[in-house]
């Protein structure tokens, strides 16, 4: 087998790690389909999922399991069949596999093995929901999914406010509005966010508003709730990135001479800080400290 970057069949002994449609099953390559088509094994997080893209595009074949819960048993059995001389493509449920999906750990375990690894680029939620978002400036950070509990989701937000750059989030449904009051409550004022849903499907949406009015924008219509969510937040502007290093070096003084409320008090008296993100700034470092003692 040859030419893995042009026309050709799979290369033996390569894993191909193959984007497929994230809503629209013909959001798929035409080399994605040909890897598909021809690879020895198809590892698909969803077999049966995996099995209707297939079936739609006329490609018989039985993906073999590959999820969270046997990703590094499987990583040993890929690297066996690959040694052996098979082409295997991965592939999650939707989207580029590795991001906020399986594959991670597979694709370090063959590269370890001294393996070829071969991207097949197709859909990936986060990059389609920017590049429609009319976020300016072409730069953002991945972060994927925020942590499903409140204080440590607003703990990460405050960790990412003073990049200057745009935060891409997903979010399931059930978590989106804790998710945006969270955004909103602990980002400065000023920020915008993009709220793509259901792209590529029958109800997508993708809508642009000032984040403090997000949350009144999301309960105002329980559909607006529903479906896949990425969430695009603009990045810190000069004056809050300045504000931010202000609030957070005043806190770090006060915390070396204070107790932790009467720190967080003052700082949040003398520099404007919401409470909520200096608590949790004050929290971190508290715990930090107390690990290196
Ligand atoms: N690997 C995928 C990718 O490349 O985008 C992401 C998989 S992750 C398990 C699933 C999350 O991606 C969803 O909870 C949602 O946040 C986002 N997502 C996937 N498909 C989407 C869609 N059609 N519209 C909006 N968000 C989507």
């Amino acid at each position: 087998m040859s030419e893995v970057h042009g026309e050709g069949r799979p290369e033996n002994g390569t894993l191909y790690v193959v984007a497929t449609p994230i809503g629209n099953l013909e959001d798929i390559t035409l080399r994605a389909l040909k890897v598909l088509a021809e690879a020895d094994i198809v590892a698909a997080e969803d077999t049966r999922n995996t099995a209707i893209l297939l079936a739609r595009h006329a490609i018989s074949k039985r993906p073999v399991a590959l999820h969270e819960h046997n990703e590094a048993a499987m990583a040993g059995k890929l690297v066996h069949w690959l040694r052996e001389g098979r082409s295997v493509a991965l592939v999650s449920d939707a989207g580029t596999p590795g991001l906020s999906d399986p594959g991670a750990r597979v694709v370090a375990s063959v590269r370890q093995a001294g393996l070829r690894v071969v991207p097949i680029p197709g859909p990936n939620a986060a990059v389609s929901a920017f590049c429609a978002s009319g976020i300016p400036d072409g730069r953002f950070l991945y972060y994927g999914y925020l942590p499903a509990r409140s204080a440590a989701r607003r703990a990460a937000i405050a960790g990412l406010a003073a990049l200057d750059c745009a935060l891409v989030f997903y979010e399931a449904p059930h978590r989106i509005l804790e998710a945006v009051d969270d955004l909103a409550g602990t980002l400065a004022e000023g920020r915008t966010i993009v709220i793509a849903r259901e792209l590529t499907k029958v109800y997508e949406s993708i809508e642009r508003m000032p984040l403090r009015e997000a949350s009144e924008w999301l309960r105002a219509d329980s559909n607006r709730q529903r479906g896949e969510f990425v969430l695009i937040v603009s990045g810190a502007s000069k004056q809050a990135r300045t504000k931010g290093n202000e609030w957070e070096r005043i806190l770090d003084l006060l915390l070396s001479e204070l107790p932790l409320a009467q720190a967080v008090r003052l700082t949040c008296a003398a520099t404007g800080a919401k409470r909520k993100a200096v608590y949790e700034r004050a929290l971190a470092a508290v715990a930090t400290a107390n690990k290196k003692e």
